[in-house]
């Protein structure tokens, strides 16, 4: 909250996020503070700059971060972790967006739960793009499938799908296989990079980039 941005300050990161994404791309790209296992002062200080983005990736770890300022003017919360079907009412009451949607199931929770409800999270669908047996994500494979049947059965939009490339290997090419997916199913957002590579989704065409410590600073353990 103070108002000389030092350079190690939440502000002064976040301007210098914000001036890279530019440099990086000509269309806009949405910038996700991931605001997972990160201390209260941070988020205040966050939302004092005026940031109204934030990922969470527990649902229960987001409704004690989020709960208490869901009506804060603009804010937008997006999950970005993996979703147990169990979960999916407390999901739609409290996310904007649901980024890891990856099995039909969880479609037809989050159908039944958006109804009841009468909320309607903006979808994305999760895609294992590196096929790695231990990362959750729909296969690119059965990503049409899995495509089609959101579409016939969610009441609300699916509206892109999003990413995280396999540790060990070059970025680059699972961002080109995301953006090509998402062409081949008539998907227009496409939420890849993080805080090592938020530059190279935006060069690959990432509509949103998530990004946690390069933001806020080095998470908690947890
Ligand atoms: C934690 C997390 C991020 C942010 O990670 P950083 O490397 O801190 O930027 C992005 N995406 C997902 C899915 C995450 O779980």
């Amino acid at each position: 909250m103070t108002s000389t941005a030092s350079p190690d300050s939440i502000a002064a990161r976040r301007d210098d996020i914000l001036s890279r994404l530019d440099a990086a791309a000509s269309h806009p790209v949405e910038l996700i503070a991931v605001s997972k296992r990160q201390p209260d002062a941070r988020i205040e200080e966050a939302l004092a700059c005026g940031h109204r983005v934030f990922g969470e990736n527990r649902v229960q770890e987001a409704e004690a971060h989020w709960a208490d300022r869901r009506d804060i003017e603009g804010l937008k919360l997006h999950l970005i972790g993996p979703l147990q079907s169990n979960k999916s009412e407390e999901a739609v009451a409290l996310f904007d967006v649901i980024q890891t949607v990856d099995r039909a199931k969880i479609v037809k929770t989050l159908s039944a739960a958006a109804q009841k409800l009468g909320r309607f999270p903006d979808l994305f669908i999760q895609v294992n793009t590196g096929e790695e047996p231990q990362k959750s994500g729909v296969v690119p494979a059965e990503l049409a499938e899995l495509v089609a049947f959101t579409r016939e059965t969610y009441p609300g939009r699916l509206v892109g799908l999003m990413c995280i490339p396999p540790v060990d290997e070059p970025a680059g090419p699972h961002f080109a296989l995301l953006a090509k997916l998402a062409e081949e199913n008539g998907l227009e957002s496409l939420s890849m990079g993080m805080s090592s590579d938020f530059e190279l989704g935006a060069r690959f065409g990432a509509t949103h980039v998530r990004v946690g410590s390069a933001f806020f600073g080095e998470r908690e353990d947890g």
